[in-house]
């Protein structure tokens, strides 16, 4: 069932991480944040899922004006088709379905996820961003996942919103809770900068569950300009020597998993710089694809406008 990006990680993965799971990673919830963390998960190369449908917050904003990167604003179905695309685009799954529970495997490895469909599937970590919805967690709570809080009167059970840490981890192992969270309480922008904070989180306990020294787990997505590659940073020895003093001390430096996942790292951080013809490739992709979320309609009424123009200047 996983059909993840590069599969570095599964792959590579030795016993005791799930390593039978239909994912890497399950995302509950296809909102602004749960978008986010499933694109970083992606783009790295975990198989990844994200479920989406149920109460939206999103759904509710009459209009965006505040989501950097859209001068005008945005229509939230428009923003959610860029999010839905992106996460595709990425290499995730994207499947319109309800989680109604989230339980261990029966080996206390991983998870199972159940669905308003009938779906069961396994997952190795579950990344939680619903900004209101929490109770398909409750087969995991340990007793301090959900708090008492007083609304118009009444008290209410709801999850607690300081559950999770900064990044996203939660005392549960393999558990992430991106929204609904202290951090990302009102903004769909600040939502989506902490989903992309816990994707990376997950990026980073992947990488050391993999074998990873722990001062090289660390992952941020960067792309790079080849010709701002000067030549020491292109000599494999040199990223050698840079890898291997960060060994820890008791790390066997010839042996064949070190070797391996070292020379894995240093193939993506070479992957990383592309040339001038890639980035005008990658800039007109990026360009057309836009253009896909944009009205035909108004495409057209743009294309006219724009040929009128050059044919007044022509004359
Ligand atoms: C009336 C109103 C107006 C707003 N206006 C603005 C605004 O102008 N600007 C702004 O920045 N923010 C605004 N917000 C806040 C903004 O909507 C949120 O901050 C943001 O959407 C939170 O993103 P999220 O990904 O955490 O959650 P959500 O946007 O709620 O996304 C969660 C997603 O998960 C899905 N889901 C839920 N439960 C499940 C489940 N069990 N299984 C699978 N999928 C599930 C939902 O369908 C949804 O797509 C507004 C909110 C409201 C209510």
């Amino acid at each position: 069932m996983a059909t993840g990006g590069t599969g570095d990680v599964a792959s590579e993965t030795p016993g005791g991480d799930g390593e039978d799971a239909d994912y890497d990673v399950v995302v509950v919830g296809g909102g602004p944040a749960g978008c986010s963390a499933a694109v970083f998960a992606a783009r790295y190369g975990l198989a990844t899922a994200v479920f989406d449908r149920g109460r939206s917050s999103m759904r509710q904003c009459a209009y965006l004006e505040n989501y950097p990167g859209f001068p005008a604003g945005v229509d939230v179905e428009t923003l959610y088709g860029l999010l839905h695309d992106h996460v595709a685009e990425a290499g995730s799954e994207l499947i319109a379905d309800l989680v109604e529970s989230v339980t261990r495997e029966e080996d206390g490895q991983g998870f199972v996820v159940g669905t308003q469909d009938g779906r069961r599937v396994s997952t190795r970590r579950v990344v939680a961003a619903t900004r209101y919805d929490g109770d398909y967690l409750r087969p995991l709570d340990d007793g301090t996942m959900f708090e008492t809080v007083e609304y118009d009167g009444e008290e209410r059970e709801r999850f607690a919103r300081s559950y999770p840490e900064s990044d996203g981890t939660t005392p549960v192992d393999g558990l992430y809770v991106a929204s609904p969270s202290d951090e990302a309480d009102r903004q769909a922008i600040v939502a989506a900068g902490r989903g992309a904070r816990v994707g990376l989180a997950v990026v980073r306990d992947a990488r050391r569950a993999t074998g990873y020294p722990e001062s090289v787990a660390d992952h941020y997505d960067w792309v790079r300009r080849e010709a701002a590659r000067d030549a020491e940073w292109s000599d494999r020895d040199r990223w050698r020597e840079w890898y291997d003093d960060r060994c820890p001390d008791d790390a066997d430096l010839d042996g064949d998993r070190w070797v391996t996942l070292r020379e894995r790292h240093i193939d993506r951080r070479l992957a990383t710089y592309i040339t001038d013809d890639e980035i005008e490739r990658r800039t007109e992709r990026g360009q057309r694809r836009l253009l896909d979320h944009v009205d035909d309609e108004l495409v057209l009424e743009r294309a006219r406008e724009i040929d009128a123009d050059s044919v007044e200047v022509n004359r």
